[in-house]
């Protein structure tokens, strides 16, 4: 563009040294005013350049003087600092070095072009424009040799070359890139020291004494200290834990090698908490590789530490316990073998499942179920060792990992303790609650080399301590294994069986003992599997009841037993009750009234032909849940029958709040009567403690017609068993309720 710049207004150049009366040479009258210009501080940076150039242009008569820097790195063009054109100050402009004689002042320093000059750059619209005559250049060299740009002094008059060209216009230069140079220092400084004041980061730095020098504002805010609390101190005052001066020498070393270091420390703030922070050191020497000071840069990293510790504990330790979890377990465990393994040790993997817990959280509440977890953790941990491992690994379900055990007998020592601790009352809502645990155990190296074989097999024995009766231990045997496999072909055969309606009911007659009437009929379900194999329901019940299918297949069966028990009734065939056994889990749901209700509407039934009957054992398992579900299914109307009475060993404290109407003697303590005198005693007790509390007392189990009259002795009410009717298909019982036996025959 080879246009002349706007100018800046009309300001007619103020010079800050007066004129004189001329008699006194010009280059005398520069040197002065340069003096004096230096002389004056409040002339920095631009303005002077911009005296120089209205100065000189003024006591040289000539048109143009300017100041012309590098406005970026490219170092293409030259930015003017100060221009005077005629007389007056002209707005900054850039142009294009290529083709200029700035472009040789650059190279050679000086550049004097007596006259003519414009034509010496043909291709540079400028000097046409400027019609520029005489021109002269001397670079601006910064001490360093680095070029600053230019300062031209140009007319449109040829310029007569004398004696004051070269020296004064070289002083001038020298001095304005002095001035350049410091202004240059200036704003580096200047952004130095807003970058150490608004750092976000403390900064500090030290002598190669280690004494603080100087700190910044960040520093105070994470430290608490104040500047000058500090300056002068070693640097050792921030650290956490060490006395000596200086740095650990691992961190000096690397400074020492490679002049910075990075990395993590903990320091100490002035009220003394300790804290992790990030730091970088570097290490800063003048060009003769002397020490001069340590600047760190350092961030309070406490927070992020957290958080990483957070999801660190999340993902292996369990919130509610604050044990280990599975994952953390798994861990554990395979470390414990291979020490084992190295020291030709051995270990034990315990298995625990709460019995019954189900029932604290349902009763309780969870809070309540918490709470009782938490303090099984402690228990637990309260008779181990430190090296042992106690983790949660499921809802109820606690894993331990002992190492370093001797023989068997003393992981058996140990177990009895934990049940011992475990079996301690918990209180909870005011009234003290007993928890239980089932144990199984599998032994390193015995029972399984690695991690998984060791957890299915501790989970297999934990299985088999539940069957045998719960709150007892069990150890691993392989038969188990094979137990465990079928539970699982079981469970997964189950799940079919319910939608290719592979169930049906048998009915088991049951009779009054004095009357020989029929009083009612025992629906027990049948699985007949796709391999039309027939399933025991002593196999598939505890299956269905663990994996949850209970609670439909319970369903299928009521709605089924009462539709059956409405038709006899339509046919007219008295048949007394209809029993229906119903699960622990079942009975544990809050939906089984309305199951119940909805299994007497569609079929008709009338709700006191029904009658429910639940395991002793179960009942017991949660009395004060049970008493509940046990009125409201009285209130419906239906009667409610204790099961397999006599295993669980109720107390008669309980049972006198039960609303049941009936106990049914469990099968085991008919087996041997009369002969056997315990049994014998037993089941006259149980039913002397039924009538005294006003309740009906039936027998199953009875195959015989001594323990048939054994039973009519002792007065037991009803009787159900092998002797009087087996349990048979719906269509079966049709014929014995038009014709009878009935039990006067025998
Ligand atoms: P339970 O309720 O105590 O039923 C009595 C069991 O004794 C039945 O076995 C019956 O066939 C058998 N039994 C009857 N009379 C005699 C006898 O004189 N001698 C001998 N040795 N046994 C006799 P089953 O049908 O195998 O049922 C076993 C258990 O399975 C039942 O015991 C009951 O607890 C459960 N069960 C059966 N069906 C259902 C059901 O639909 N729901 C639930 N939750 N459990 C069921
Ligand atoms: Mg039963
Ligand atoms: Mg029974």
């Amino acid at each position: 563009m080879a246009v002349l710049p706007s100018k800046t207004g009309s300001t007619q150049i103020e010079l800050g040294i007066a004129e004189d009366s001329g008699e006194r040479r010009p280059a005398d009258r520069a040197l002065e005013a340069l003096a004096a210009l230096t002389r004056n501080a409040s002339f920095g940076g631009d303005q002077f350049s911009a005296r120089c150039v209205e100065f000189l242009a003024a006591t040289y008569r000539v048109a143009y003087a300017l100041v012309a820097t590098f406005p970026d790195e490219s170092r293409t063009s030259l930015e003017t600092r100060a221009f005077c054109a005629d007389g007056e100050v002209v707005a900054p402009l850039r142009y294009e070095l290529s083709g200029t004689p700035c472009a040789d002042v650059l190279i050679h320093d000086r550049v004097f072009i007596p006259s003519d000059a414009c034509s010496a750059y043909p291709k540079n619209d400028w000097m046409a424009q400027l019609a520029i005559q005489g021109y002269y250049g001397a670079a601006l060299t910064a001490p360093s040799g680095e070029r600053l740009g230019v300062l031209v002094v140009a007319d449109r008059q040829p310029i007569v070359k004398d004696d004051w060209i070269h020296p004064v216009l070289g002083l001038y230069a020298d001095r304005i890139a002095l001035e350049l140079g410091r202004q240059r220092v200036d704003g580096e400084l200047q952004l130095a020291a807003s970058v150490f004041r608004h750092s976000p980061q403390g900064i500090m730095i030290t002598g190669p004494d280690h004494r603080i020098r100087k700190v910044n504002d960040a520093f105070r805010s994470i430290t608490g200290w104040q500047e000058k609390e500090v300056v002068g101190r070693l640097d050792r005052m921030l650290s956490a834990g060490r006395d000596d001066p200086g740095l650990p020498d691992d961190i000096q070393a690397e400074l020492d090698s490679d002049g910075i270091w990075v990395g993590e420390l903990w320091s100490r703030r002035r009220d003394g908490e300790v804290y992790p922070e990030q730091r970088t050191i570097v290490a800063v020497y003048d060009p003769d590789r002397r020490l001069l000071h340590y600047v760190s840069m350092f961030s309070d990293i406490s927070a992020e530490k957290f958080a990483t510790e957070r999801i660190h504990r999340l993902a292996h330790y369990d919130a509610t316990t604050e044990l280990p979890n599975r994952v953390l377990l798994q861990d554990r465990l395979l470390h414990a073998i291979n020490h084992a393994t190295r020291g030709s040790g051995r270990l034990a993997l315990l298995f625990l499942d709460l019995d019954g817990f189900k029932l604290i959280n349902d009763t309780f509440g969870h809070s309540a179920g918490d709470e009782v977890l938490r303090k099984v953790g402690v228990r637990l941990l309260s008779r181990l060792r430190k090296a042992d491992v106690v983790a949660r690994i499921g809802g109820d379900e606690f894993a331990i990992v002992l190492s370093d055990i001797g023989q068997a007998s003393d992981v058996q020592a140990i177990c009895d303790q934990l049940l011992e601790v475990i079996t301690e009352p918990y209180e909870l809502g005011g009234q003290e609650n007993r928890v239980t645990t089932s144990i199984g155990i599998a032994l390193f190296p015995d029972d399984g080399s690695d991690v998984q074989s060791l957890l299915k097999h501790a989970d297999a024995a934990m299985y088999q301590a539940k069957e045998s009766g719960k709150n007892r231990y069990a150890f691993y045997e392989p038969e188990m294994n094979r137990k465990a496999e079928e539970r699982l072909q079981l469970t997964r055969q189950l799940r079919d069986a319910m939608e290719q309606e592979q169930f049906s009911l048998c009915y088991q007659p049951q009779y009054d003992l004095a009357s020989g009437r029929l009083v009612g009929v025992e629906a027990l379900t049948r699985w007949r599997d796709s391999s039309g194999a027939m399933v025991p329901p002593t196999r598939f019940i505890t299956v269905a009841e663990d994996s949850g299918l209970i609670v439909n297949l319970g369903e299928w069966v009521l709605r089924e037993a009462c539709q059956h028990a409405q038709h006899w009734r339509e046919q007219g065939l008295d048949f007394g009750r209809l029993s229906v056994n119903v699960s622990g889990r079942q009975f544990q749901d809050e939906g089984l009234q309305a199951v119940v209700a909805a299994a007497l509407e569609s079929s008709g039934l009338p709700a006191d032909r029904l009658e429910l009957e639940i395991t002793e054992s179960w009942v017991m398992e949660g009395p004060y849940r049970a008493e509940k579900q046990m009125r409201l299914l009285n209130d419906m109307g239906v009667n409610l029958v204790i099961d397999d009475f006599g295993v669980a060993h109720s107390s008669m404290a309980y049972l006198k709040r039960f609303p049941v109407q009936k106990l049914k003697i469990n099968g085991s303590f008919i087996r041997d009567i009369p002969a056997d005198a315990d049994d014998a005693a037993i089941v006259s007790a149980i039913i002397a403690m039924g009538h005294s509390l006003g309740l009906r007392v039936v027998a199953e189990g009875v195959e015989t017609t001594e323990q048939s009259a054994f039973l009519r002795g002792t007065g037991c009410d009803e009787v159900q068993g092998f002797l009087f009717g087996h349990p048979v298909p719906g269509d079966e019982l049709n014929v014995l309720l038009l014709y009878g036996p009935n039990l006067a025959s025998s």
